[in-house]
């Protein structure tokens, strides 16, 4: 989970904690052990260039996804609208 980028588009491998950000996110509810009524924290990193310009939010039944960083207020509007 930590070993690259969690941007998609980028293949930054994970090698120092200094470099970057790490993010500690709730991870998709549906994947976590049926009644353990839990969400499983997960770890995940973004690397120095893309943590300029883009942030890790989770969706529901998306997971944990980047986003431009720009974008996170109206994203969270966004879902707070749902
Ligand atoms: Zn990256």
């Amino acid at each position: 989970m930590l070993s690259k980028c969690s941007n998609p588009g980028c293949s930054a491998r994970f090698l120092y904690l200094h470099t970057g950000k790490v993010f500690k996110l709730n991870g998709d509810p549906t994947a976590a052990p049926k009644g353990s009524g839990t969400r499983r924290r997960e770890y995940f990193w973004l690397c120095e260039e893309c943590a300029l310009n883009r942030t890790l939010v989770f969706r529901p039944g998306l997971g944990v996804i980047t986003i431009a960083r720009g974008r996170q207020v109206q994203a969270a509007a966004a879902a707070a609208a749902d």
